[in-house]
């Protein structure tokens, strides 16, 4: 289908049949689901139904509610995967409340730069998380309380046990009583999820109730056609895992879709080869949903030949570039079904180009999804044809909102026509496969999690030494890309490349952390303005790493 512009791709027919916001929805599908086995523990194999799932939420509902918080609030949560993740999202859906989930790897000071964004009443912990977050307490007054996924400390006046809250939850019946907080879905925000978009800090992503109900919608279109292009009715029912984060949008899309759609995710708190090898045969896992390094460790480990895949069809991989080798080799070997390499941003919702049926071109990442639209623009803004490379602009129900508190740099990604400038550079052949060929933006991809250069650097300029630094991504085989400083010293100053690794190491998770080296150099290439020559910088990168 096009367009008044012939060169602005409009993806397949969708139209949006839902005004229910997240939690009417939630309330409806899980009910229906009755009993069915949402999710597993990987390690334990425990098992959560939609009916407890849902009366555990509906609990916590009922508590936040009785706690006055509802529809302008929101609540954050710090914690590795596992069975209780998803209670406090869906609980948060049917109060209107808005969710924040945090990485949990975040130093205090990362914490700090996150929450100052949406200011959470409440914050979720976990044991692993829980001393990093209430050691830091006076660095966020809007915190209210603590509420402590396990129990390793006694109560206080705002530390609560989350089992406390949810116990007594029924497993023989589902909530038939509760009715959800009626929000505006198109302008309630029910997630914010932290990207750093083009450029500069990460930002906090409003995701809308509508985004995901569309999403959902979208989503539902798609399988459906898949299940008519490429599945046999005889193949077993889905077993996804659940090893993408569920605090990076992949991994929370991935746990509400599998949830609405009845399927059962296999939850695991990290990735552990062993357990992840383990786990495939043990719960009949039909598809994993894996960043490019899981996959590439399919292909390359060889504790991998010891173990029965043959229950995986389907990979679906995403949140980084796939390398077309990497994909054919880990078809061959799996003898797959599908190999499926999706592109979508934090800032739409999640994937909006994927295989959309059983038609798959190798190193592509498919088709606009139903519902979007897409042009391809050249430096002037100018929109391209077929096989030109520009950058890839997105418009429709799935663009986020816009950055919290932060009208100017939604201004600089979202422009006056409503086109999200995604950064990323790509083209479409003649059938309308895209292809993504590299970055525009400062974004650093390290196993799929996203490093922003400005953070780092004004790190780095925070050390006595450093009178100018710059970050780049360096290309790796086995994680994407790492980051790699050049740092201009300031006169007289002894430092050394291992001083500021070390200094950065101690400030920043560990994706952030300069694996790719610091290298001293007489100044940073900076244009008239002073903005950083990241091409330049990249190039410089390229040509030592061919040398090596
Ligand atoms: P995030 O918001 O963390 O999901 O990061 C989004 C960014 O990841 C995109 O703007 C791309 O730069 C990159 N990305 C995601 N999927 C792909 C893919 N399939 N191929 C290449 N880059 C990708």
């Amino acid at each position: 289908m096009v367009s008044e512009d012939p060169n602005i791709i409009v993806g397949p027919h969708y139209e949006r049949t839902t005004d229910s916001s997240l939690g009417e929805l939630f309330l409806m599908l899980l009910r229906n689901h009755n009993d069915i086995v949402l999710q597993v523990d990987a390690r334990t194999g425990e098992k959560l139904p939609a009916n407890l799932l849902l009366n555990r939420a509906v609990l916590l509902a009922k508590w936040l509610q009785k706690n006055h918080l509802g529809p302008g609030d929101s609540i954050s949560m710090s914690s590795e995967n596992r069975l209780e993740y998803c209670i406090i999202p869906i609980a948060a859906f049917l109060t209107g409340i808005t969710f924040v989930p945090l990485n949990p790897e975040y130093t205090s000071g990362e914490i700090k730069h996150v929450l100052d964004l949406s200011k959470p009443k409440l914050i979720f912990c976990s044991a692993n998380t829980a001393n990093r977050i209430i050691s830091g307490k006076a660095n966020y007054p809007y915190v209210k309380n603590y509420i402590l996924l396990d129990k390793i400390y006694k109560e206080s006046h705002d530390v609560i046990s989350y089992e406390d809250i949810v116990k007594g939850a029924k497993t023989d019946s589902v909530d038939e009583e509760f009715v959800a907080t009626p929000v505006n879905p198109d302008e309630a925000v029910a997630v914010i999820l932290c990207s750093s978009g083009t450029t500069g800090l990460p930002k906090g992503v409003m995701t809308t109730h509508y985004n995901i109900t569309a999403y959902i919608e979208i989503a539902s279109i798609i399988l459906e056609r898949n299940l008519r292009d490429s599945y046999d009715s005889e193949d077993a029912p889905e077993v996804l895992t659940g090893v993408a984060p569920f605090f990076h949008g992949m991994g929370f899309m991935l746990m509400l879709l599998s949830m609405l759609g009845g399927r059962t995710l296999v939850v695991y708190s990290k990735f552990d080869p062993k357990e992840f090898l383990q786990s495939i045969p043990k719960y009949k896992i039909t598809t994993l949903v894996i960043p490019p390094p899981i996959v590439l460790f399919l292909i390359k480990h060889p504790m991998v030949k010891n173990y029965d895949l043959s229950s995986i069809r389907e990979i679906k991989s995403g949140a980084a570039a796939l390398g077309k080798e990497v994909e054919q080799e880990v078809s061959q070997r799996l003898t797959l079904k599908h190999l499926n390499q999706n592109y979508g941003m934090t800032e739409t919702t999640l994937g909006v180009l994927m295989p959309t049926g059983g038609d798959h071109r190798v190193g592509s990442v498919g088709k606009l999804v139903p519902g979007m639209k897409c042009k391809v623009v050249d430096s002037e803004g100018n929109s391209l044809g077929p096989n030109k490379e520009g950058e890839l602009c997105f418009q429709g129900p799935l663009v986020m909102k816009g950055y919290i508190n932060n009208p100017t740099a939604t201004a600089d990604i979202i422009d006056k026509d409503n086109w999200l400038h995604s950064g990323d550079i790509g083209y479409y052949d003649n059938d309308g496969y895209f292809f993504i060929v590299d970055r525009l933006k400062e974004l650093i991809k390290y196993k799929g999690f996203q490093v922003a250069p400005a953070e780092l650097e004004t790190l780095l300029m925070t050390h006595s030494a450093v009178a100018d630094a710059a970050v780049v991504g360096m290309e790796d085989e086995l994680v994407g890309e790492l980051p790699l400083a050049f740092v201009v010293k300031k006169p007289m100053q002894k430092v050394t490349a291992a001083d500021l690794e070390k200094y950065i190491a101690e400030r920043v998770s560990s994706a952030k952390r300069l694996r790719g080296g610091v290298h001293f150099v007489e100044a940073i290439p900076r244009n008239p303005t002073g903005k950083i020559l990241r091409r330049i910088l990249r190039e410089r990168v390229r040509k030592m790493h061919s040398k090596l």
